[in-house]
């Protein structure tokens, strides 16, 4: 017996992008040695690329780390009032750990200095923002598997879930970009990923009555945030239905015809579309 397929907020993106895309990455169950990014389902295609996409790896681990430690009561709870950089030693620990652990060099601008201005990145960002009570704190880089509405299971994962009330629950995700690049807040009830949070957080949690959802920009040290009535989150995870119900059924996985979405594809060198358009636009001389 084979087990259920499972899909995603990302894998139904990649699927609207590119079938092709869709097939290798999802389907074929085969990782080139370009897919090993440390951001899932991207590939860095110049080294300034693959630069940004550690940094993001890294400032992310940080935070995950402060939370972790506000959880686990790692020390003494500051003051009521006080903010997460109390936790700033976990934070930085955490960041030198993924630092090494991506083998981003030691000296010089792209190493100490680089690696300096992250760590005050990060410091900046929990020196705002309060430190949450530890039951307040539902989840850190926690997973919801729920089952659609037509019953296909699908799977995210919360960068952070707090309680900010009796029934309701905020989730951020935190982006290293800037706030201009990030959906405007009315867009977000209906970004593919933010929707499906707010819906399975509602499946998840039934005591929760509103979920509010936030893109934390760590650049700009604010986040966008929107509250998404449920109706507004199904409708977008029913999108999500029609579309995996199609991609389900695609035999044929055709890959985008013009090359749009090739840059950043995880499994182009597989792809015979990205061979010929390589092989049709050669490097200048
Ligand atoms: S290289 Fe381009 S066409 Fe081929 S799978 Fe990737 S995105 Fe699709």
């Amino acid at each position: 017996m084979t087990a259920p397929e499972v899909w995603s907020p990302s894998r139904v993106l990649t699927y609207r992008s590119c079938p092709r895309q869709e097939f290798l990455r999802y389907r074929r169950g085969v990782h080139t040695p370009t897919a090993v990014a440390e951001t899932p389902g991207v590939v860095a295609s110049t080294p300034e690329t693959a630069t940004k996409l550690r940094l993001g790896t890294i400032s992310h681990a940080g935070l995950e780390a402060a939370y972790r430690a506000a959880v686990e009561r790692a020390h003494p709870q500051p003051d009521p009032g006080g903010r997460m950089s109390a936790f700033a030693r976990e934070a930085m620990d955490a960041i030198d750990a993924a630092w090494d652990r991506l083998g981003m060099p030691d000296e010089g601008v792209d190493g100490y200095e680089l690696n300096l201005s992250i760590q005050s990145e990060v410091f900046d960002v929990l020196a705002r923002l309060p430190v949450p009570r530890p039951s307040a704190v539902l989840g850190v880089e926690h997973e919801l598997v729920v089952p659609t509405p037509s019953g296909r299971m699908m799977r995210g994962v919360l960068d952070l879930a707090l309680q900010i009330g009796h029934d309701a629950v905020h989730i951020r995700d935190w982006k290293r970009k800037r706030l201009r690049n990030l959906p405007r807040s009315t867009e977000l009830p209906r970004d593919d990923a933010m929707a499906f949070y707010a819906y399975a957080v509602r499946l998840s949690w039934p005591w929760v009555k509103r979920v509010s959802v936030g893109l934390y920009s760590t650049l700009d040290n604010r986040e966008v945030t929107a509250d998404v009535p449920f109706p507004v989150a199904r409708e977008v995870v029913i999108g999500h239905d029609v579309l995996a119900e199609k991609a389900e059924g695609d035999r044929e996985n055709r890959p985008t015809p013009d090359g749009s979405n090739c840059t950043y594809c995880s499994v182009r060198v597989d792809c015979p579309l990205w061979t010929r358009l390589e092989i049709e636009s050669p490097e200048p001389a």
